[in-house]
Order: C-alpha cells, then sequence, then structure tokens
C-alpha cells in the first residue's frame, strides 16, 4: 500500500518561490515539480492558519467546522480564548486514518493542541501553553531528547524582533534544524502511512521580511543581495534541503504532497480596522484600556500581562485599547488579518446597541464606508472585496462568522498598523488566498480543475483506503489518487471526541484562563493580535 509524505510550508507562494526555483536556489522542490505537477492551491476565506489548517484537516469550510479565528469568543461574553484543536466541530480526518488502522505523524500541524487520542505519533503545532502535554504518546518529547534529536515549542514570534532581523533568523534557523532532526527520527523509527508536517519559518519570515525576498516589494532591488537578503534565502534553502531528506526517506509508489495554507502578497500600507471603524464613527474606544475589553477580562490577565512585560520576554508591545461597547456599532472579529467586522447587534453581542431591524441598514452602511475608503497617501482602495456573511458562509456554523467579510488590496494588510492606516512598519507581507500545491507519485497528472485547500483531507483518505466519517465539502482529487479512487464512508459514522459548541467556562474549555493568557502573549508575537 503507498504511503503519503505531506509537507506544509505555512504561507508559501508562488510568487516567492518561482524566481527562487528559476534561478536554482531550492533543488529538491525542483525535482518533486518535475516528476509531479504544480498548480495554486486556494486557501479558506479568511485566509489565515487558525481557519485554513482545521480546513485542511476536516475537509470542510470554516463555516462546518466553526473557526474563524485566533479566538473564540464565549456565547454572551466578551471573554476569549485562543482557538484549540477542542475548538474544530468537525471530524477530522487524522481520527478517521486512525480509526482504519493507519499510523500517522503529525508534525507540528497547527491546531492540533491538545492532541487526540489516535494511534499516531503528534508533536502539536501552533501556539502551545508550557508545561502542558503537546504530543502523543506523552512520553514523545523524552523520546526525542534521548535520540538526540530534542523538540522545540512554539518561537519565530517575529513582531517581537522588530528591526531585528539577525537575531529572528538565528532563531528561525535554530528552532527549525532541531524540528528538521526531529521529524528526520520520528520518519525512521516509526512505520508510518502518512507523514505530515508543517514548517512555519516560511510565514513568519515573510511577514516580516518579504522587502529581501519578495521581488515584487518596492525595497527587494536594494535589499536582496545584503547579508539580511542571503540569510532569508537560507531559510527556504533549509527546508527544501529537508524535503531531499524527507522525499530519500519514500517508496517509489509514495505520493508525495507540498502544500501551503494560504499564499502572500508584499505589504508597503497597513490598517487598524478598529482605528478605521472609528475614523468613521462606528466604534468608540474606552478612555482608559485598562477598562476590560474582549482581549482583558480580568484581573489574572492583567497580572499575567504585566509579569510578561516585567520580565521582558514579549519585547516592548502595545496593550490592546478596549472598546466602549455602548457607543460601538461595528468591530473587528477577525483580528488576526482584519478581514472579518461585525455589527454590535442587540440580543447577539453581550452589550450589542444595533437594534435587529436597523442590522442591514448598519451592515450597509460599515460596508459602503470601508469598501470606498480611499489611501490618503495613494489614491487606493485598500479593501479590494467586501462580501456579506451570507454569501461567503452557508455552513451549520456560520451563524458565528463575521457579518463583513473582506479581502485586502495588494501591497496592503488589513491589521499590523497603530492608527487607522500607516506605512508598515517591521511588517512587509500578509496573506492571500492562493497558496501552493505540488503532487508527485505513480499517475499524478496535471489538475483539470482548481485543487483547494479543503480538498486534500478526502484525498488523503481516498489515498489510504481509509473511510470518512462526515461529508467533506472538498473533493477527491482525482487527478492526484487516480479517476478510481474514492472516499467510502463509514457505516455508522464515528462520534467525534470533541465536545460540540463553544466552551461555557474554564471547566470546558481547552486552556485555563492563565495558559490563555500566556498564548494570547505567543500569538501577539506572532502578530495575530494587537
Ligand atoms: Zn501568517
Amino acid at each position: 500500500m503507498p504511503r503519503i509524505l505531506l509537507i506544509g510550508w505555512d504561507g508559501a507562494d508562488w510568487r516567492i518561490l518561482e524566481p527562487m526555483l528559476e534561478q536554482g536556489a531550492l533543488p529538491n522542490l525542483q525535482a518533486l515539480i518535475d516528476r509531479g505537477q504544480k498548480d495554486v492551491l486556494r486557501s479558506t476565506v479568511p485566509t489565515h492558519s487558525w481557519a485554513a489548517w482545521p480546513s485542511f484537516l476536516t475537509g470542510v469550510d470554516p463555516a462546518d467546522h466553526g473557526v474563524y479565528d485566533i479566538l473564540e469568543t464565549v456565547p454572551g461574553t466578551h471573554k476569549q480564548y485562543p482557538v484549540t484543536y477542542k475548538s474544530i466541530k468537525e471530524r477530522t480526518f487524522v481520527e478517521d486514518l486512525s480509526a482504519a488502522g493507519k499510523v500517522g505523524i503529525y508534525a507540528d500541524v497547527p491546531l492540533m493542541f491538545p492532541p487526540p487520542d489516535i494511534n499516531a505519533k503528534v508533536l502539536a503545532g501552533g501556539v502551545l501553553p508550557k508545561g502542558r502535554t503537546y504530543t502523543q504518546p506523552a512520553d514523545l518529547p523524552e523520546q526525542l531528547e534521548k535520540a538526540g534529536a530534542p523538540w522545540v515549542i512554539n518561537g519565530m514570534s517575529w513582531t517581537t524582533y522588530r528591526n531585528r532581523a539577525e537575531p529572528y533568523l538565528d532563531e528561525a534557523l535554530d528552532i527549525t534544524g532541531k524540528r528538521i532532526r526531529a521529524s528526520e527520527w520520528l520518519m525512521d523509527n516509526t512505520d508510518w502511512d502518512l507523514m505530515a508536517s508543517v514548517w512555519v519559518s516560511v510565514d513568519r519570515t515573510q511577514h516580516a521580511l518579504s522587502n529581501y525576498v519578495a521581488p515584487d516589494h518596492p525595497d527587494y532591488t536594494k535589499n536582496h543581495k545584503t547579508r539580511i537578503g542571503l540569510r532569508v534565502r537560507d531559510v527556504f534553502a533549509q527546508l527544501d534541503d529537508a524535503i531531499g531528506s524527507f522525499v530519500s526517506r519514500t517508496r517509489d509508489d509514495d505520493l508525495v504532497l507540498f502544500i501551503s495554507d494560504h499564499g502572500f502578497q508584499s505589504v508597503t500600507r497597513t490598517i487598524h480596522m478598529d482605528h478605521l471603524l472609528k475614523q468613521f464613527g462606528f466604534l468608540e474606544f474606552s478612555a482608559s484600556n485598562v477598562v476590560f475589553g474582549p482581549m482583558q477580562w480580568g484581573p489574572v490577565r492583567k497580572v499575567a500581562r504585566k509579569a510578561y512585560d516585567f520580565l521582558g520576554l514579549h519585547g516592548k508591545v502595545s496593550l490592546p485599547q478596549s472598546v466602549n461597547w455602548s457607543k460601538t456599532k461595528a468591530f473587528t472579529t477577525i483580528r488576526s488579518t482584519g478581514e472579518g467586522v461585525s455589527i454590535n447587534l442587540a440580543g447577539r453581542e453581550p452589550d450589542g446597541i444595533v437594534d435587529p431591524a436597523d442590522f442591514e441598514k448598519v451592515r450597509d452602511q460599515v460596508m459602503d464606508a470601508l469598501s470606498s475608503f480611499v489611501d490618503p497617501k495613494t489614491g487606493r482602495k485598500p479593501v479590494k472585496a467586501i462580501y456579506r456573511r451570507e454569501e461567503i458562509f452557508k455552513g451549520k456554523h456560520a451563524d458565528t462568522a463575521p457579518d463583513i467579510l473582506m479581502e485586502p488590496t495588494e501591497t496592503y494588510s488589513l491589521t499590523h498598523a497603530k492608527s487607522a492606516i500607516e506605512d508598515a512598519d517591521w511588517v512587509s507581507g500578509d496573506h492571500r488566498p492562493e497558496g501552493v500545491i505540488v503532487a508527485a507519485g505513480p499517475g499524478v497528472k496535471a489538475f483539470e480543475q482548481p485543487p483547494m485547500l479543503i480538498d486534500l483531507a478526502p484525498t488523503i483518505l481516498a489515498a489510504l483506503g481509509a473511510p470518512a466519517s462526515i461529508e467533506h465539502t472538498g473533493r477527491v482529487l482525482h487527478e492526484v489518487v487516480g479517476a478510481d479512487a474514492k472516499v467510502s464512508h463509514a457505516e455508522t459514522p464515528k462520534p467525534t471526541v470533541q465536545i460540540p459548541g463553544m466552551p461555557t467556562g474554564e471547566d470546558e474549555a481547552a486552556v485555563s484562563d492563565t495558559e490563555a493568557d500566556e498564548m494570547e502573549e505567543h500569538l501577539r508575537g506572532l502578530g495575530y493580535i494587537e
């Protein structure tokens, strides 16, 4: 039976990879393309990792797995927790593979904390609270340590390295090197059917240093041959070496998949969506930012925050400013990328002020303001496309989606600014929907229809002959697995291991308030929250 090696480069985009391939700088990726097929892989809306990787894991859109942002709100409150594996409200393919007796290795796949209880080796990816079990089996870190290939969690908090590219690159190359060695050991010491490993250094580096590596960035010409420019290319070369090393551990009939969860665009101007809403008169901030807001609801949080700042663990970062809910009609609900805004609707939001009878009118006003907004410096419109929730989301969790969805114009980020709109500062790249895929293996043909991230789960199950317990929105990529391959359906769908519904309190949440604080600090370092 063939096996699958899946290598994910978080945030990889052909805009950046193709020029490197042409220069011969990614020989192992080139070899994979030469014996396979490459294409654009369409991400999810919104286009960030915390919504995209759950779509990879489930084969359904965010409206069906319910994860839209890096934080989820406890219904009826302004209380928010970092999302975890438990936030994914649909069964994942990793559980179906395990139920079919297939052995997986999952190395740094985001949103796999807390690790599911499956027959697999899991090193959970994403942002992890320290001191908690993040692996399956639980003693995997000790096994790796003993083998001389220790795993390292978290790291590469690029926003905390503001204007310190070299120390950031030192850390990115060091952590990634260690993770590569641990992954090689896992491949060598596991009888695996699926090896899925995700590499985040590309995403983090492209956020901060696209101006050294993206030929369409205006500073590229002066930057790319500098010492930093060369070291940024080392980030890609290191991962290209890892492709060579992993592929050398496969057999001829194995399927190799190379993907990204979203693409990337160059950024020269940034927006702060809440400040922009304030400028339009839809939002008011509280006079003092120590008043509890969505990000700071209790004394525990403030104490933890002070402790982190005191210890200097995370550099100088600004505290989030609280919203004055009694004067706010619209607010940002996809904080990580600014792509989502919701109406402060009475009866739905805890301090909602917009009468349900006025909902459509207010939403239209907000959409008009945002879509017609012109950057005074460039004369361009930062919002490229804007949608009502129901135009994008149809699934069973559509009611918890933002009311308004946006896509940024090229060279704009809808987040990362300190004021409504300003020049990009220590951010030069942000997400876009066009990711990458390369498939290589026996019988792989050119894609006839555009492949999507939600197609991976059914494709992996079909390739490994494991039944699915859910209906996927994505399709089996027949171009990859052959015309006859199908996903069979388990006779009685296995009950999902997750508790359906949002966490209603600390008891049911995957993480404690203190751990949520700690995770938020890492998320802040990754630029996903202010
Ligand atoms: Zn990113």
